[in-house]
């Protein structure tokens, strides 16, 4: 078994990472028992101009004063942008992406303008892009252009309907089903024409984080339940650039006493807020239902 460890160096993290990060490790620490399980950290900074050194620094400290330990150098996400281009390429070559020169604004007033009886959908990245610039060829890509994956080509490329519903990932959640199928119409409805690679930083978080636990030969992927209808988009990518599928736990959310689920924003729950406030390792454990 290998699990990873995989936040943003955007914020000081939360008890809700703590929970994430543990969980992780602990899964990691009964497997080694047996069979052997390794715990790895990685920093996911593709978002180069919204990460900064002190959170990363911030990541390690906290991390540590929990108990954790990984093997180092840990993987850093902006020294890997060779790799997701090349992965970017294999599906260009496929014939499966187009590019895209829309804002922010361009999709909203896209979707705002009167469809009969359609409902907004909105995916794991947002709106469902409206397919504005799907007549593009790739030959055609402009210097601000982002690249979106066609998801009805990739999902023709993977075999149509029967194929995709064949094609599920498995997971190991405590009330979820064992094998959760993928379904070609919800894809196409929910999750849509994703962006491959933005036209900021040249890639995204779907295609890195797939290329990345795939180079890190991790089996177990451990996260919040928040990122569960990512997967399908992640399962997709997987066939497209036959890389292994790992096994997935989507865990339950910390949240506040409101029930709001926690943001990196809210730094009265930092690790950092509980250190400084003199609390112990397990005293933070403890109310997160982790002692
Ligand atoms: N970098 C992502 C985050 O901090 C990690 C998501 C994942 O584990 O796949 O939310």
């Amino acid at each position: 078994m290998r699990q990873r460890f995989a936040p943003s160096p955007t914020g000081f993290l939360h008890i809700g990472h703590a929970f994430s990060a543990l969980t992780a490790w602990h899964a990691a620490q009964d497997a080694a028992k047996d069979a052997g399980g390794d715990f790895l950290l990685r920093i996911e900074d593709i978002d180069v101009p919204r990460c900064r050194a002190e959170y990363e620094v911030a990541i390690f400290d906290d991390l540590h004063w929990l108990g954790l330990t990984w093997p180092k150098p840990v993987m850093r996400q902006s020294d890997r942008m060779a790799a997701y281009q090349d992965a970017i390429h294999q599906l260009v070559a496929l014939g499966l992406c187009y590019p895209c020169r829309c804002t922010r604004k361009d999709i909203s007033n896209a979707l705002s303008a009167p469809q009969e009886g359609v409902d907004q959908a909105f995916g794991p990245d947002g709106p469902i892009y409206p397919g504005t610039c799907a007549p593009r060829s790739m030959g055609d890509l402009g210097a601000g252009d982002a690249v979106r994956l066609s998801m009805t080509k990739a999902i023709d490329y993977l075999g149509g309907a029967s194929k995709i519903a064949a094609m599920g990932y498995h997971e190991t959640g405590p009330d979820l089903p064992q094998q959760i199928t993928l379904d070609a119409d919800s894809l196409i409805a929910r999750c849509g024409d994703i962006v491959l690679a933005r036209k900021d930083i040249g890639t995204s978080y779907h295609l890195s984080v797939v290329v990345d636990d795939a180079a890190q030969g991790i089996t177990h992927v451990t996260r919040g339940c928040d990122m569960a209808p990512a997967t399908s988009i992640h399962r997709v990518l997987q066939a497209l650039l036959g890389l292994p599928t790992p096994i997935y736990h989507h865990h339950r959310l910390i949240r506040d006493e409101a029930g709001k689920r926690l943001a990196k924003r809210d730094d009265a729950r930092s690790i950092q807020s509980y250190r400084n406030a003199g609390m112990t390792p397990d005293q933070v454990l403890g109310m997160i239902g982790l002692a």
